[in-house]
């Protein structure tokens, strides 16, 4: 088989990609290869009553097949160059912010329209934050939901379907450099073309790395943020959620000086398990859908760990930790924060006793058995620090589950058009390439990437 393009990986990066060849260049052949399965089959077999936690399958239907990890995400597309990624250091931060928007009247054209845009600009919260020594940050954020963003992706498969061939269930194995092009090898199946692009994400990642040690491919790596996911009512942080649907705050912390930061804020949502690579961790998301909606809000507490030489396996530390949890807890361990301040672990019947119903069937347990020391204080500072702005917060029974980790995949060293000088046509975008680690960063990237392609093809 020869293609003209094979994109590897079906999320947002992948997706996005191939939308913008098929609109640009619709006389290219492109086939797209996924380890996971369509849309409409992928299924989490946790139905809170047969199976109440992970089984870790082997392929994850929360982050494998078309829509990649986005696919049951919140859908929250962040326009920011401020997080989800350093897109803005290869491109510009023009250009990363007009493609955000680009992909942002995609999404609206698709199923979107109707869906709200929030934005922290000119926010009277800003100075409230400033004043309790905490920083919000500036973005834009469209909040697609869950059920919408899977509408989206379900019109966008449905037209390129018939202009591309899709490779579900597909896993590359290797990617071999010829002469004028790329092999994309899967099992004994061979398939030539011109360019690749590798957008394999978060659950890639492990693939990321044993593609650039055979390709000779340099990477450095060098942080993992590690933490919790904090659920309270929503009532607590309404008066901030109903303003900019996610506050994303950061606060230094007194003691070490470390930076904590809320993350993937939900409100009136649900906190979900996360496997990657077999290891249960924690997320959350939520509905746009009214009916679908909780009365808890949850978001994460995030420190970043940034190592220095000569360690270099940041995300094996993170995963020592998570598997630590899932030691002690079979899965994710939830607690109290009054229990957790008490020194004592929680228990089923405390976690009943509590005010907060837990939305995620977890293990009660003892956090301080899981988090270095260092970790859990800047939690702890950042919790009080929060509820001076959103008083409720440190609550007795606000509940804990961890541990919530961003794997960070290793940053694979990229010239500006997001190849590596070695393999020219050969495009290592989205959060795989380890520039981006968000929705809207990885689908600016994929069409960033397309856009190149266009260009040399005209
Ligand atoms: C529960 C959850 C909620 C989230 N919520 C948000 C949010 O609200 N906002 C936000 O900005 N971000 C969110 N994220 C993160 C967001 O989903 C990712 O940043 C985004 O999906 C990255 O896109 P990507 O295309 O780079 O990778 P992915 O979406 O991870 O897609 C990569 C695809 O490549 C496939 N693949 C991997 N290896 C191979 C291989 N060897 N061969 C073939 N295919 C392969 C995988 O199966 C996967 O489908 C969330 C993530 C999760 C898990």
């Amino acid at each position: 088989m020869k293609y003209d393009v094979v994109i590897i990986g079906a999320g947002p990066g992948g997706i996005f990609s191939a939308w913008e060849l098929m609109k640009k260049a619709p006389d290219l052949k492109i086939a797209v290869f996924e380890s996971g399965n369509p849309l409409e089959k992928r299924k989490c077999p946790i139905d809170g009553e047969k199976v109440t936690s992970c089984i870790r399958c082997p392929s994850c239907a929360i982050m494998n097949g078309f829509g990649g990890a986005g696919a049951f995400s919140d859908g929250k597309y962040n326009i920011t160059n401020d997080f989800g990624g350093t897109l803005y250091e290869y491109i510009g931060r023009a250009k990363a912010l007009e493609l955000m928007h680009y992909v942002d009247d995609i999404n609206m054209a698709h199923g979107g329209r109707g869906t709200k845009m929030y934005s922290t600009a000119g926010s009277e919260f800003k100075k409230v934050c400033i004043q309790n020594k905490l920083k919000l940050l500036n973005a834009s954020v469209r909040h697609l939901g869950t059920d919408i963003n899977y509408i989206v992706l379900g019109n966008l498969y449905n037209e390129m379907k018939d202009h591309m061939d899709f490779y579900f269930r597909t896993p590359v194995d290797h990617i071999r450099k010829t002469e004028n092009g790329y092999e994309i090898i899967c099992g004994d199946q061979v398939t030539e073309c011109d360019k690749c692009i590798v957008s394999v994400g978060r659950s890639g990642s492990k693939w990321m790395e044993k593609i650039c040690q055979e390709m000779d491919i340099p990477t450095h790596s060098n942080r993992v943020d590690l933490g919790v996911r904090v659920e309270l009512p929503a009532v607590v942080f309404q008066h901030i959620t109903d303003r900019l649907y996610e506050g994303k705050i950061v606060y230094t912390t007194e003691k070490f000086e470390d930076s904590v930061r809320t993350f993937c804020m939900n409100p009136n949502g649900i906190v979900v398990n996360e496997n990657t690579n077999g290891i249960v961790t924690v997320n959350g998301h939520s509905f746009e859908d009214a009916a679908k909606k909780t009365e808890n809000t949850n978001f994460a507490l995030l420190v970043s760990k940034h190592f220095s030489e000569p360690f270099h396996d940041s995300n094996g530390y993170g995963e020592s930790i998570a598997r630590l949890s899932n030691m002690l807890g079979g899965g994710v361990i939830v607690q109290r924060f009054g229990d957790l301040e008490r020194g004592r672990r929680s228990t089923p019947a405390r976690i009943e006793r509590g005010s907060v119903r837990p939305t995620l069937n977890a293990t009660p347990g003892d956090l301080s058995l899981v988090l270095p020391k260092r970790i859990l204080d800047g939690i702890i500072e950042m919790i009080y620090a929060l509820d001076k702005i959103a008083p409720g917060t440190a609550n007795f029974d606000t509940l804990l589950y961890g541990v919530e980790v961003k794997f960070y995949n290793m940053e694979v060293v990229l010239n500006s058009r997001l190849e590596n000088e070695k393999y020219p046509g050969m495009f290592i975008i989205g959060d795989g390439s380890g520039v981006t680690h968000s929705l809207s960063h990885a689908s600016a990237s994929g069409v960033y990437v397309a856009d190149l392609i266009v260009e040399e093809h005209a």
